[in-house]
């Protein structure tokens, strides 16, 4: 089971702690996804005790209550049907970009093709809420990583694998921005002069 094994590592990378987090996957063909149970440790899941919920994000099968954040995940699923994967984490780096409210943006090659736009923060809505569930549905359209203020990150995928390696991906990102902006007091280029020496528009090829 991808998700198991996906949660286990992103566990074990400090991605998450305790029982925070949650991880997704939908179920091909049909309108519903397979969430990490409330309360769950994301390093400990066992695939009997993950829940099946449907698009709207109301229970459809499992012994376990559904993941605090079902309701973004249905949001998402709703909004993009080439995603079949999610995953939210609150990595402490990439948090902090949340709270300082600095986007992280793809400062090295390798991050051109993942995050080409960069990674927005999404304005603080109480965890849980419709509300939260709105704005990323709202965002996640033009981007596969987001940042929730205050909170942590969102990252979605054609797999388990790609949405958990992009989310890992993020926390890497945000560490080597962080330090740029120590080294130079800051400041960092802005994404339309990356875009200019990276040349975005043609990289993928
Ligand atoms: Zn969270």
């Amino acid at each position: 089971m991808k998700i198991v094994e996906s949660g286990k590592k992103l566990y074990a990378r400090g991605l998450v702690k305790g029982t925070s987090g949650n991880i997704s996957a939908r179920i091909p063909g049909a309108e519903m996804f397979l969430i990490k149970p409330s309360g769950a440790c994301m390093g400990k899941l066992n695939p009997e005790d993950l829940v099946l919920v449907d698009l709207n994000g109301s229970k459809v099968r499992g012994e376990l209550n559904v993941s605090m954040e079902t309701l973004v995940h249905a949001a998402i699923y709703r909004a993009r049907d080439d995603v079949q994967a999610i995953v939210h984490t609150h990595p402490p780096t990439a948090t902090a970009f949340g709270i300082a409210k600095i986007e992280i943006l793809p400062l090295q090659i390798e991050l051109v093709t993942l995050i080409p736009k960069g990674v927005p923060v999404i304005p603080f809505e109480k965890p849980g809420s419709e509300a939260l569930a709105k704005v990323v549905q709202e965002k996640i359209a033009d981007y596969d990583a987001v940042v929730l203020e205050n909170h942590g990150i969102i990252t979605v995928g054609p797999t388990v694998e790609a949405a958990s390696k992009l989310n890992e991906m993020i926390e890497e990102a945000a560490k080597v921005q962080l330090s740029v902006m120590i080294l130079t007091g800051g400041r960092i280029p802005s994404l339309a002069e990356l875009e200019k020496k990276f040349k975005m528009q043609n990289y993928i090829e």
